[in-house]
């Protein structure tokens, strides 16, 4: 079974804008699967379909199995996204974010990875300042920490690259592929069509709300 079933996608903002036309395209399990598409094109707002943010307006999303219409908390618990914007309370320290997600999902304290994820994360240091503090790349980490505190199957991260330095980068990419290589389906978005490339194994380009293209990397590299 596919990791992420979309089937006949469609998104009309109020306002009347189609951000998403019929799209349909299924992210097989255990792939770094690629959302390729120029700004506006869509690809955030399927996005945060994904991630319960945004109410489709028609179509059938399946996550692990599970219909985000019928079953959104199993749907939920599938997946980790991590958005474009910075979401987490300033307040709270990045061990305490992390705490307050694991209890949300209802882990117990024993089974809690909090240290585990801050350390992979490059964030022990940080683990006890305010978060408001954080930089902006460890910001962006302690959002894939988050992400992940709950140990889904599939990591979804919507341009991970935009804005970032080579560093924080090359760190993300060692994490994304050390997640992958324990099975983990990744989905990203990008509008670099050279990190689609080096990064993913399959890739779909979207434009104008419509998928046009749905290949193996190479098939389509072959092509270009
Ligand atoms: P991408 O992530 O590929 O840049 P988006 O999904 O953000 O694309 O946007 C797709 C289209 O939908 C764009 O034309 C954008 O302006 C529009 N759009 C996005 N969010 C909203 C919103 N909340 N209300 C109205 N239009 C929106
Ligand atoms: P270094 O120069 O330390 O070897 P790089 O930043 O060049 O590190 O690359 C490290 C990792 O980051 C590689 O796996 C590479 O695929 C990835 N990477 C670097 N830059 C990009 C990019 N623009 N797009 C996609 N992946 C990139």
């Amino acid at each position: 079974d596919a990791a992420i079933r979309i089937e006949n996608l469609s998104k009309t903002y109020a306002g009347g804008k189609q951000a998403l036309n019929d799209v349909s395209f299924e992210v097989p399990r255990g792939q770094i699967f690629g959302l390729l598409g120029p700004n506006g094109a869509g690809k955030s707002t399927l996005i945060n379909i994904l991630a319960g943010l945004v109410v489709k307006s028609g179509g059938k999303v399946t996550v692990w199995g599970f219909d985000i219409d019928e079953h959104p908390r199993n749907a939920k618990r599938s997946i980790g996204v991590v958005p474009q914007e910075i979401i987490f309370d300033p307040f709270f320290t990045p061990r305490e974010t992390l705490e307050i997600q694991a209890g949300l999902y209802g882990i117990a304290p024993n089974e809690r990875q909090s240290d585990a994820l801050l350390a992979a994360m490059h964030l022990t240091d940080k683990a006890k300042a305010y978060s408001r503090t954080l930089s902006g790349g460890m910001k962006r980490r302690l959002l894939v920490a988050k992400a992940m505190v709950h140990s889904p199957p599939i990591l979804v991260l919507d341009e991970p690259t935009a804005g970032v330095d080579v560093e924080l980068r090359r760190q993300l990419w060692d994490y994304v592929h050390k997640l992958h290589a324990q099975g983990v389906t990744i989905v990203l978005t990008t509008h670099y069509l050279e990190e689609a490339e080096q990064l993913c194994d399959r890739i779909a380009i979207i434009n104008h709300g419509k998928v046009i293209a749905n290949e193996p990397t190479r098939e389509l590299i072959s092509k270009a």
